[in-house]
């Protein structure tokens, strides 16, 4: 193995991770399990090697396609409210990116369907996800706000683009009591965490978020 490869191996080491996973305990994250998925899923896989270094600060990350990684604090946030709220055996995302977020959420679900509009980023994607063994996901290229009819009901549902109204396709892709956490809003946008009751959703506020735009219709 050549030094730079040793160097590299270093700042993506399991002790780096270590490193993030405290920081998000100091910051609020009490979920162990959460805490422990997060440290179990190498995050530097998800981006380009050269942004690998940075794999490991709490912050989003650019994935190519003007798109973006999500922050590891919220992804820990809504992995978190998901595993508190109830089921995860059918679990839907919308909005595949980097495929981390959807990695994370995999470890608490029977299964993971995700679905994304970027070509590129479902391919490589689905390469990762075969890369580490996880065989519980599976990967749509298609436009989300359609949600996977042919996979619903789902138990839970996360959508991690900001959406300024709530694709209604989703509602009715949820069991009853099924939960849907979804960043809504434009420039100013809000966590919201809502849950199925019959015919009706009723949701919580989980607090302020900045993810890049749901884009309605088509996929490229
Ligand atoms: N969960 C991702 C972060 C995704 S960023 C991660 O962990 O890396 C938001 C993603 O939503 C982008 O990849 C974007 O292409 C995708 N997206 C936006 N609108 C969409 C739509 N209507 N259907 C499917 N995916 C969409």
């Amino acid at each position: 193995m050549s030094g730079m490869m040793r160097q590299g191996a270093g700042m993506t080491s399991a002790r780096t991770r270590d490193r993030l996973i405290g920081r998000l305990r100091e910051q609020g994250i009490r979920d162990e399990e959460v805490l422990a998925a997060l440290a179990s899923i190498p995050r530097h896989v998800f981006v380009d090697e050269a942004l690998a270094t940075r794999a490991y600060e709490d912050t989003a990350l650019p994935i190519g396609h003007g798109q973006t990684i999500s922050q590891p604090y919220i992804v820990a946030r809504m992995t978190a409210a998901l595993h508190a709220s109830g089921p995860l055996a059918r679990v839907l995302e919308i909005g595949t990116g980097s495929g981390y977020q959807a990695a994370v959420l995999a470890k608490f679900a029977g299964h993971l369907y995700t679905v994304e509009r970027v070509g590129g980023l479902v391919r490589a994607a689905r390469q990762r996800f075969q890369a580490l063994r996880l065989g519980n996901i599976s990967v749509r290229h298609g436009d989300g706000c359609e949600g996977w009819p042919e996979e619903a009901p789902f138990d839970a549902i996360i959508v991690t683009a900001a959406a300024r109204a709530v694709p209604t396709a989703l509602f009715g892709q949820l069991k009853e009591g099924g939960r849907l956490v979804v960043p809504v809003g434009g420039e100013v946008q809000e966590l919201l965490l809502y849950r199925r009751r019959g015919t009706a959703m009723a949701f919580e506020r989980l607090g302020p978020v900045n993810f890049v735009p749901l884009l309605p219709g088509g996929i490229v």
